[in-house]
C-alpha cells in the first residue's frame, strides 16, 4: 500500500510512567455538563437533550508544549475538563457497561473561540469554527484506569499565571462518565482511541498571549502550557 501524498501523522498522547503512547482516533465533547457553567453562559440545562460536538484528533496539544494563539479570534477561552480515553468501543452501550470501555483519564482544555461561538449561536450555525480549530485541544499525559480512577470528590481545577480560574469537584457533573458514554454511543459508534471531554465548570475566561496555565485532575493528571 502506498499513498499519493505522505500519510498524515497519527495524533497520540503520552502515558504517565510508560514509553508507550495512546493513539487518538476522535475527540467527542459534551457541552453544558456543569449547571453553574451553563448559567454563566446564559443557557439552560436540558438534562434529556445533551449537547455534543467534536474536535479533530490533530487538534491535540501535548503537555508542556507552547500553544499558538489561534487565528481569527480576539476572545480565546479556556474550559478545563476531565478527559476520558476509551480502550474499547461500541454502539448503544448500556450505562452499566460503559465504565468497562474506559482505558484511562487525563485533563484537558476545550479551547473555544468565544467570539465566533457567539456569532454561531446568534445565527443558529454549527460550532465547528468556535470549537474545532487547530491546537484547540491541549491534553495531559493519560493515566491508566487500572491504576487510578476519579471519584465524585476528585477536584478539577485550572490556574492561569498562578491564579485559580476554575475549580469544581466531579460531583458537580450533570451527566457522569458512564452516562456520557451511553448517550454518545446512541449517536456514534465509539471505538478504542476515542477521547471524551466531559464538560467544564464555571469560571471560563479569556487567555492572552504569554499566559501560563496549569490544569489539574486531582491525584490523576496535570497539564501545563503557555500561550505563545
Ligand atoms: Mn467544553
Amino acid at each position: 500500500m502506498s499513498y499519493v501524498i505522505p500519510a498524515p501523522a497519527q495524533p497520540s498522547l503520552p502515558i504517565q510512567g510508560s514509553d508507550q503512547r495512546f493513539p487518538v482516533r476522535r475527540i467527542f465533547c459534551i457541552g453544558r455538563n456543569y449547571a453553574e457553567h451553563a448559567r454563566e453562559m446564559g443557557a439552560t440545562v436540558e438534562k434529556d437533550a445533551p449537547l455534543f460536538f467534536c474536535k479533530p484528533a490533530d487538534a491535540i496539544v501535548t503537555d508542556g508544549a507552547d500553544l499558538p494563539y489561534p487565528q481569527a479570534t480576539a476572545d480565546l477561552h479556556h474550559e478545563v475538563e476531565m478527559v476520558v480515553a476509551l480502550g474499547a468501543g461500541g454502539r448503544d452501550v448500556a450505562a452499566d457497561r460503559a465504565a468497562a470501555l474506559v482505558w484511562g483519564y487525563g485533563v484537558g482544555l476545550d479551547l473555544t473561540r468565544r467570539d465566533l461561538q457567539a456569532v454561531a449561536k446568534a445565527k443558529s450555525h454549527p460550532w465547528d469554527v468556535a470549537k474545532a480549530f487547530d491546537h484547540s485541544a491541549p491534553v495531559s499525559a493519560l493515566r491508566a484506569a487500572a491504576e487510578v480512577r476519579p471519584s465524585p470528590a476528585t477536584r478539577l481545577s485550572l490556574a492561569v499565571n498562578g491564579s485559580v480560574r476554575q475549580q469544581a469537584t466531579l460531583a458537580d457533573m450533570i451527566h457522569d462518565v458512564p452516562g456520557i458514554i451511553a448517550m454518545l454511543s446512541t449517536l456514534f459508534e465509539l471505538k478504542a482511541g476515542d477521547l471524551i471531554f466531559t464538560g467544564t465548570p464555571a469560571g471560563v475566561a479569556a487567555l492572552q498571549r504569554g499566559d501560563r496555565f496549569h490544569a489539574e485532575l486531582e491525584g490523576i493528571a496535570t497539564l501545563d502550557g503557555r500561550v505563545a
